[in-house]
């Protein structure tokens, strides 16, 4: 009752309007009306310091992106069934930025679209149905994609061609990256064992390389090697969802799977590629698509268009003219650091980790028995947002900090940031 009534307005206007579908963030509901690169402002001018939104990720309204959508608009915005020479620039741009066994690139609107179309390629190319993905995975909003998200819970039944592993909790399952490793491999050969029980071979193991709805799992760099030799080895593909690491946020490398020395043999990308224009897309080992672009129609009619591609271009440009990848690397290091000097002697502080500026402070009720503690994190991000500081959480039981920038985040902005978590770790003491 604390908000001023306009907003209350709009949030009974917007229950009534929207349904009972839609969710708010934060237990005081944030009204917001302009965003500039790291800044949300509301309706009072206040200015919020963003370190939740990946999707903007060269900063909110970045001039370069409106001023490629802005011309795009006024010239043409079409589909990809005809010559365009600006999509073919971009894709060989795109490509590039990947290793050279990836060769092709197909666009679709959203992340789910994208994923969708990967297992699509996928159980075409191997003939085969299943499906392994971690306990706490989301990749997407189809009915195909949600029967291998189990972070929609029990609502929403996995397929029966699905099977889960555990998520690379190293803190919890291992000591050390031998036995992370090991604990990995053999739920994979479990997992692959069960399914031939049930006379289903494997299609694919995909996997979000940051592990983003797990609860950030960045580390020991290389944990994925031995779950896709052991894929690989029972004719299944790897598929990397980079939807929510990729473009260079965990910093070094455009790509999350780069961190672990592994080449997928398709990639899905999506939400922060056009800063906020609708445009994802799938990119495939060539030798998949030739049966499937033989023999299958797939047109996506918004996916790839005009528009899209200016915007996701503009998103290339500025990521290299800005350093936006060093920029997380350097700037995420300093949140990474500072965070770990404010948990030093915090019990509720399970583990900082992270790469770049994609981090995660697992919050527990004690470090004895790594209890998660999903209160708390409600708690710490419902004290930073009256603050004025934007995060949220993540991770199976909501107890996982998530820290996740535009990445024109200053080093100037982290210090912000931490000394607002400082303020707010003092409710844990
Ligand atoms: N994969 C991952 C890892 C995601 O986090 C998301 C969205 N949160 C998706 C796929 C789906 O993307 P979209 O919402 O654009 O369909």
């Amino acid at each position: 009752d604390e908000l001023p009534d306009e907003i209350q307005k709009n949030i009974r206007r917007r229950d009534q309007s929207l349904g009972p579908g839609y969710r708010l963030f934060y237990d005081t509901p944030l009204e917001v009306l302009r965003g500039e690169g790291v800044k949300l402002f509301d309706r009072d001018g206040n200015e919020y310091l963003d370190v939740y939104n990946n999707v903007p990720s060269v900063g909110h309204c970045h001039p370069k992106v409106i001023a490629a959508v802005h011309e795009q608009m006024q010239t043409l915005n079409t589909n990809t069934r005809y010559v365009q020479e600006s999509i073919l620039d971009y894709s060989e741009d795109l490509l590039s930025t990947f290793p050279a066994e990836l060769g092709h690139v197909m666009f679709t609107c959203t992340g789910s679209e994208a994923n969708d179309l990967a297992m699509r390629v996928a159980k075409y190319a191997t003939g085969n149905q299943g499906i392994i993905v971690t306990s706490g995975a989301y990749h997407g909003l189809t009915a195909e994609v949600a029967s291998f998200s189990p972070s929609l819970g029990i609502g929403v039944p996995l397929g029966a061609n699905v099977r889960v592993i555990d998520a690379p909790d190293a803190l919890r399952y291992s000591s050390d990256q031998r036995s992370l490793e090991d604990h990995l491999r053999n739920q994979v050969r479990a997992a692959i064992a069960d399914l031939h029980r049930h006379g289903i071979g494997l299609a694919a193991f995909i996997a979000d390389s940051i592990f983003s709805s797990d609860g950030v799992f960045a580390g020991p760099a290389g944990f994925l090697r031995p779950i896709i030799e052991e894929v690989h080895a029972a004719g299944g593909l790897y598929i990397a969802d980079e939807v929510q690491p990729g473009f260079g946020r965990t910093g070094q490398e455009w790509w999350g799977f780069q961190r672990h020395g592994i080449v997928p043999d398709i990639v899905t990308i999506g939400k922060p590629m056009g800063n906020g224009i609708p445009v994802a897309a799938a990119i495939f080992k060539p030798e998949l698509l030739v049966e499937f672009g033989r023999n299958i129609r797939y047109f996506n009619t918004f996916g790839g268009n005009s528009v899209a591609v200016a915007a996701a271009q503009a998103v290339l440009d500025v990521i290299r003219e800005e350093s936006l990848i060093d920029n997380a690397l350097k700037v995420g290091e300093q949140i990474i650091t500072g965070l770990e000097d404010l948990a030093q002697d915090l019990d509720q502080v399970a583990e900082v980790r992270g790469s770049g500026f994609f981090i995660g402070v697992d919050l527990v009720t004690d470090r004895s028995s790594l209890t998660p503690d999903g209160d708390a994190a409600a708690g710490i991000v419902n004290a930073l947002r009256e603050d004025r500081i934007l995060i949220s959480a993540c991770g199976a039981q909501g107890n996982v900090l998530k820290l996740r920038p535009p990445m024109p985040f200053s080093s100037n902005d982290a210090d912000r940031l931490l000394d607002g978590i400082g303020r707010a770790f003092k409710r844990l003491r």
